[in-house]
């Protein structure tokens, strides 16, 4: 076998709470507008017809606890606070009632966006790409497994910055089930170890600025938090 011809970094790899091993990150598909405040607040409507995905790629992730430099390119920078599935074994067109069999571990994320060009992109019915894929642009903070919890309506999901509520929701405002978001998502993937889904964001999204402090939560999950300079 011929050698590389130079060494990529190692991929990313997530602390699981009570395992001395890590989870490594592969892909990271996100779903867009699950939660209807937020689609509203975005200036979307929502509708049942089928979830819709963007992905971002794994290298451009850090974990919970980082201090990042506010990004280029963007004067709203804006945080979007989401609870984060991984994948825990192959599955390929999986059934409602398969799905959540397909999930090793849950945990808190941060989907960072560059919002003004993400809307600028999306008014020009352009990829989001610019504005979703951006360096340090994905937080991940550390798994719970699956056997210990569990993604129930009741869980409030909620972020603060510099102290103060942003967002504040339960899991019952998701408009696409995380059992609905598996089985859906494994008919166009055959999802794998390594795979994250990002389930979206509920309302009260907003900017953040170089020397905010960001700390959220989901109830039962490791708290995630990220520092801007
Ligand atoms: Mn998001």
């Amino acid at each position: 076998m011929p050698d590389n011809l130079f060494s990529l970094p190692d991929p990313i790899s997530i602390p699981v709470e009570g395992e001395l091993s890590t989870y490594p990150v592969g892909r990271i598909f996100c779903v867009g507008r699950n939660y209807a405040a937020h689609a509203a607040e975005m200036g979307n409507e929502v509708d049942r017809e089928a979830p819709f995905y963007f992905t971002k790629s794994a290298p451009n992730a850090v974990l919970s606890g980082a201090t990042v430099p506010y990004p280029p390119g963007t004067a709203n920078f804006h945080h979007e606070m989401e609870l984060a599935v991984a994948i825990g074994r192959p599955v390929f067109r999986a059934t409602r009632a398969e799905a959540l069999d397909a999930v090793y571990s849950y945990g808190c994320a941060l989907d960072m966006t560059r919002r003004d060009l993400q809307i600028r992109e999306r008014n020009k019915q352009r990829p989001w790409d610019l504005g979703k894929d951006l360096e340090n642009g994905t937080v991940l903070a550390p798994l719970t497994r699956a056997a210990d919890w569990s993604p129930d309506d009741n869980k409030r999901i909620y972020l603060s910055v510099n102290g103060e509520t942003r967002q504040d929701a339960t899991l019952e405002e998701l408009i696409w089930k995380i059992d609905e978001v598996i089985s859906h998502l494994s008919g166009y993937y055959h999802l794998r170890p390594g795979d994250l889904i990002l389930t979206g964001t509920p309302a009260g999204v907003g900017p953040v600025l170089a020397g905010d402090v960001l700390e959220g939560g989901i109830d039962g999950l490791q708290p995630i938090s990220l520092s801007l300079i």
